[in-house]
């Protein structure tokens, strides 16, 4: 009898075991939950969670999601261990195929392994009362088998129920090979420079495309194209394991601010919409190219680069940031577009998902199909992608030149480039140009034919 009594009370706190489990994994964000950095031999420190590696600096996620970027070299020896554990790791995660943990309840089953639960005890009183009662063997026997092989019912239903969270496979999604995203940027290598490590394709260039640029703009912030520093740190970064997004997040209510995907020849593509949430090609800001410039003289598409396909051919004319390759208007075996979902986009033949670029919104990306990280310190819409380039203001930014149109853009001899609009019949012009010291010289004439000159250093 107390063989059974003890076999039952084991049973049951293993089952009480099994189902308890631990709750979500809890971080709290205070001061003392986040890593100390020391940053030289100074002793100055920089507080704040490991976020990525990337060209030799650390990025790390201080209080109320601030990212602050560290010179890997500057670290002192412990920290460098420290980062490269979290490096280690991060490689680790995604090299091996990503498991996420859910918890789910199959209600059903549930009911089954309460009911066994409940039957198995039942068997057990009467089994302990027959003992009581010194009833024939037989009868006893029977009610002890009966109380485990509900007990067993019951482990088996809890098990099959997910009462235990259960490990899904989220993403199958095969890495991208660099030669592949290398082979789509090839036909630019002129202009552009390509790397990888192990979790980023990386494209470094100026941001000046070979094409001309600016005439076709009708509705102009008087913005000019000027050479940028993506290179170093500072380069597009492409992930070369994409993996798909939980809910993908909307072009219309996400990435005001920044690039979402990076076009083959080196120059970024942002959300079709403007800061206002205007279509940018729709309201005239574009040039023939579907490009113009930012508040940092940075040129830029908001439009399909399909222009590309004339030279890239079949090739991706872009990667977005979130690592899926964009497709002019033909599939890549030269066939019809297919049917494209609400991301912009359908799997491959492939097997593996790609977006197309189009001639009318959102002309790229609908939401990002795949993860992608945004900046902590600026709230949608106004959210961008992390990691990501940026562009470095030469002057003040400039304001809209009403009824402009430019009409001519060229470059006049090297670094010297000449902009001519037009405002109902008469011409003005913006004469720029950088010398080997990197002063930059602006001659602005306006329609009346007043001249201003503006210096400024890089
Ligand atoms: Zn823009
Ligand atoms: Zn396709």
């Amino acid at each position: 009898m107390k063989l059974i009594l003890t076999t039952g009370v084991a049973f049951f706190l293993l089952l009480i075991q099994l189902s308890a489990h631990p709750g979500g994994h809890y971080h709290e964000k205070d001061l003392s939950s986040l890593h100390h950095w020391n940053v030289n031999s100074k002793g100055e420190k920089a507080i704040g969670n490991f976020m990525m590696f990337k060209d030799d600096f650390i990025f790390i996620e201080g209080l109320n999601g601030s990212i602050s970027k560290i010179p890997y070299s500057s670290l002192r020896d412990n920290d460098k261990i420290y980062a490269d554990n979290e490096i280690n790791k991060i490689n680790q995660f995604n090299s091996n195929n990503f498991q996420q943990t859910k918890l789910e309840i199959n209600y059903s089953q549930l009911i089954i392994f309460i009911l066994s639960i409940i039957s198995s005890f039942f068997f057990l009183a009467i089994g302990l009362k027959l003992n009581k009662n010194k009833s024939s063997l037989i009868p006893r026997v029977s009610f002890s088998l009966l109380t485990f092989l509900f007990l067993g019912i019951s482990i088996i239903a809890c098990k099959k129920s997910n009462v235990i969270s259960t490990t899904t496979p989220s993403n199958d999604i095969p890495r991208t090979t660099t030669t592949f995203i290398d082979s789509a940027f090839a036909p630019y290598s002129s202009t552009i420079t390509t790397s990888w490590d192990s979790t980023y394709f990386h494209v470094s260039c100026n941001g000046l495309p070979s094409h001309n640029m600016m005439i076709g703009i009708t509705n102009w912030q008087q913005q000019v194209p000027i050479p940028q520093n993506y290179t170093g740190s500072n380069s597009w970064s492409i992930p070369l394991q994409p993996v798909y997004a939980t809910t993908p997040m909307s072009t219309r209510t996400n990435f005001m601010k920044g690039a979402v995907a990076i076009a083959v020849n080196g120059i970024p593509i942002f959300n079709a919409l403007n800061n206002r949430g205007e279509d940018s090609y729709l309201i005239g800001e574009l040039d023939n190219w579907g490009g113009h410039c930012g508040k940092g003289d940075d040129y830029h598409y908001h439009a399909a680069p399909l222009h590309l396909s004339g030279t890239s051919g079949l090739l991706p004319i872009a990667f977005a940031l979130d690592g899926f390759a964009v497709y002019g208007s033909k599939e890549p075996n030269g066939s019809t577009m297919a049917t494209l979902d609400s991301c912009h986009g359908h799997i491959g033949a492939n097997g593996v998902y790609h977006y197309h670029g189009t001639t009318v919104y959102p002309y790229v990306i609908g939401s990002m199909k795949g993860k992608v990280n945004t900046d902590p310190t600026t709230p949608a819409p106004e959210n961008q992608i992390l990691p990501q380039a940026f562009a470095s203001p030469l002057r003040p930014a400039t304001s809209p030149l009403r009824n402009a149109s430019i009409t001519d853009f060229s470059l006049t001899s090297p670094n010297h480039y000449l902009l001519t609009y037009k405002i109902a019949n008469k011409f003005g012009y913006v004469e720029y140009s950088w010398n080997a010291s990197n002063l930059y010289t602006f001659i602005l004439t306006d329609t009346a034919g007043t001249i201003i000159t503006n210096n400024y250093p890089r």
